[in-house]
């Protein structure tokens, strides 16, 4: 155990489409075996020696982002997300499918308590990114926001908007009837099919599918000028023949943008938190036993989904 550490009791995991990038090979973690899992709220049980910022029994939750290297440009501008020797809970570190979990304190968060284990663990990745990629979208008050996909990162994203934003108009865009529904039942002011032509243009989109044909869907509908937000860590390779069929005119001109998202900075999580307390978010989330992660990764893959999968300790 490190000076700087704390041990962390898990009780509950969030599963995240990252886990299926790693296991099928698209984002694999350097050595093997290694334990998945970096959306974990736990109990703190154990402190190294300089440990300030946590006592035993308190509450914590630790995100994506386990260390960076602390001295490179990206890291001494608060951008930590973008280092290159940044470590990944649950790819380069051993993550949170398990009863206990480490961690430098410096990256471990106090979790508010209007929120349950099970609602608090997505609230680490899904919640976080959600909060960046929206940001990133640099939208105001008042554009119509577009999201493509309605997993557990854009159920969030839809309440969060709702509040920053009370003028703005929200469209989303997903397969499933169920989702499209679940997306009303959360405030969208229209829900339809991937590739079907929504009422109003968005002008800034947020792209969370795993696959390429939304890309160029979320493009052609955007208004002009607007901006699209790819939220993936990895594209799968199944669709990605659809992209030579990119038309610059239809799909890019008209100054039309395309933005990644990558990671989350401790800031993102810190300030989510403390938002998502006060909106307040109700995270929908389904639970798992540990010994059903497997069964919870399946449902992940067959986008059987509503809101987030969480593993209940
Ligand atoms: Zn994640
Ligand atoms: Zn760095």
């Amino acid at each position: 155990m490190g000076r700087n550490e704390i041990l962390v009791r898990v009780l509950a995991c969030g599963v995240c489409h990252t886990e299926l990038d790693e296991i099928e090979g698209r984002t694999p973690p350097k050595r093997f075996p290694m334990i998945l899992g970096h959306q974990i709220v736990g109990s703190v049980v154990q402190c190294g020696e300089t440990v300030t910022r946590f006592r035993l029994g308190d509450r914590v939750g630790i995100g994506w982002i386990n260390g960076s290297c602390g001295n490179c440009r990206f890291c001494t501008e608060g951008r930590e997300n973008l280092c290159e020797q940044f470590l990944a809970t649950g790819r380069d570190v051993e993550g949170g499918y398990a009863e206990y979990a480490k961690v430098q304190e410096e990256y471990a968060f106090s979790v508010p308590q209007e929120f349950s284990d099970s609602e608090a663990a997505p609230l680490f990745c899904a919640g976080a990114i959600g909060y960046r990629s929206l940001r990133l979208t640099q939208m105001k008050d008042g554009d119509t926001l577009g999201l493509i996909g309605f997993g557990a990162s854009a159920h969030m994203v839809i309440q969060l908007a709702r509040h920053l934003f009370p003028s703005s108009r929200i469209l989303v865009f997903a397969r499933s009837e169920g989702e499209r529904r679940f997306a009303k039942e959360l405030g969208a002011f229209w829900a339809g099919d991937i590739d079907e032509e929504p009422p109003i243009r968005p002008d800034v989109a947020i792209d969370t599918t795993p696959v390429w044909r939304p890309v160029l869907y979320g493009l052609s509908f955007l208004q002009r000028g607007g901006r699209l937000i790819i939220n993936a860590i990895r594209k799968e390779a199944s669709d990605k023949d659809q992209m030579a069929s990119i038309d610059y005119e239809r799909h890019l001109w008209l100054e039309k943008e395309i933005k990644t998202v990558a990671n989350v900075t401790r800031m993102d999580i810190e300030e989510f938190l403390e938002i998502a307390r006060r909106v307040p978010i109700k995270p929908e989330v389904k639970e798992f036993a540990l010994e059903e992660a497997n069964e919870a990764l399946f449902e992940l893959k067959e986008r059987k989904i509503r809101g987030a999968k969480v593993l209940r300790l």
